[in-house]
């Protein structure tokens, strides 16, 4: 994969030795030790690790995807684009990208260490969010898409299992194995891709293509399922979700409390023709965020219960 580098693994009985080996200009080659840690969990490709540098002692998250499983072109060009994409962006409210190199068995993408799981797990937990809490991780996530966007960047899977959470509790995107980067800000995308309880309805329609407001349409998805507790078109099968979707069916449920404001939030952005749809500084300056004041960063203790203050 990289020019500069060939790589080896090795096994020994306490603990897992990963080798980095870095071609230096003069010839010579410098060996890199990882100790393979923690299990982090499992991607659609990829198992993910806590590594540690045996010589700076920095611990990374380590993306281990088997060369077996990329055997197939497809896969190889889908990871290139992947790693083309991730490793050119910086930004405090994205999973930062340290490098990546490769041996016999693996490639292996060292990623910043999320180490608090994602609002995934989060949620499972805590069932719904608070309001503040909603406007805490969905400003850090808009102030991560308004990066993309400037640099042409769609990303495509926004969804409670791409954002991480540090262990300082800043909210992190991840995974790009699914964004796109255009050559223009004209240029319309036709593939098929996504989540099924996050796909805005141009992508399953298909017929004018997509961009970058497929990745509003899924933040309204997000607000809605982090506030109400479970996605608006989630049904037994994705065909009557999908239906659902090109139909605009959902509703809040009286039993929970959501906000008039965030309720009109939520239905301006999940709206079906995405012109309509609001920018993200228009989401940002709505009522929903503008009516009181929220913390930039939530306690650690929101992990397991309520901010005692809402
Ligand atoms: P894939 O691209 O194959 O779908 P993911 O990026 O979704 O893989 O990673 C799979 C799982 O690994 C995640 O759900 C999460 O539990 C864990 N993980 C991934 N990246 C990190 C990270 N930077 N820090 C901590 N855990 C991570």
């Amino acid at each position: 994969m990289s020019s500069r580098t060939r790589r080896s693994s090795i096994d020994s009985q306490e603990q897992q030795i990963i080798e980095e080996k870095i071609a230096k200009v003069n010839g010579e080659i410098s060996v890199k030790s990882y100790s393979k840690g923690k299990f982090l969990g499992k991607g659609g490709f990829a198992r993910v690790y806590e590594l540690l540098c045996l010589d700076t002692k920095q611990l990374t998250a380590a993306k281990l995807i088997t060369k077996e499983s990329l055997s197939k072109a497809r896969a190889r060009q889908k990871l290139m684009s992947e790693i083309k994409i991730h490793r050119a962006l910086h930004h405090p409210n994205i999973v930062h990208f340290e490098h990546f190199f490769e041996d016999g068995e693996n490639v292996y993408i060292l990623l910043e260490l999320c180490a608090n799981q994602t609002l995934s797990e989060l949620m499972r937990r805590r069932k719904r969010l608070t309001e503040i809490e909603a406007q805490c991780y969905l400003q850090q996530t808009i102030s991560a898409l308004k990066y993309l966007h400037c640099h042409r960047v769609i990303h495509r899977d926004i969804k409670l299992g791409n954002l991480f959470l540090t262990d300082k509790m800043e909210l992190k995107l991840g995974d790009f194995g699914l964004a796109t980067k255009l050559e223009h800000d004209g240029e319309r995308k036709r593939t098929i891709c996504g989540t099924p309880n996050y796909i805005a309805p141009e992508i399953l329609d298909g017929k004018q293509g997509h961009s970058y407001e497929v990745d509003i349409w899924s933040l309204g998805v997000l607000a809605y399922t982090l506030l109400v507790g479970k996605p608006p078109f989630e049904t037994a099968d994705v065909k009557t979700t999908y239906r659902r979707i090109k139909m605009n069916a959902y509703n809040f449920p009286d039993h929970v409390p959501v906000s008039d404001e965030a309720k009109a939030l939520i239905s301006s952005i999940l709206i079906n023709d995405p012109l309509k749809r609001p920018s993200l500084d228009d989401i940002l300056e709505s009522p929903f965020f503008t009516k009181n004041s929220f913390p930039k960063l939530l306690p650690a203790s929101t992990l397991a219960v309520p901010p005692s203050s809402s």
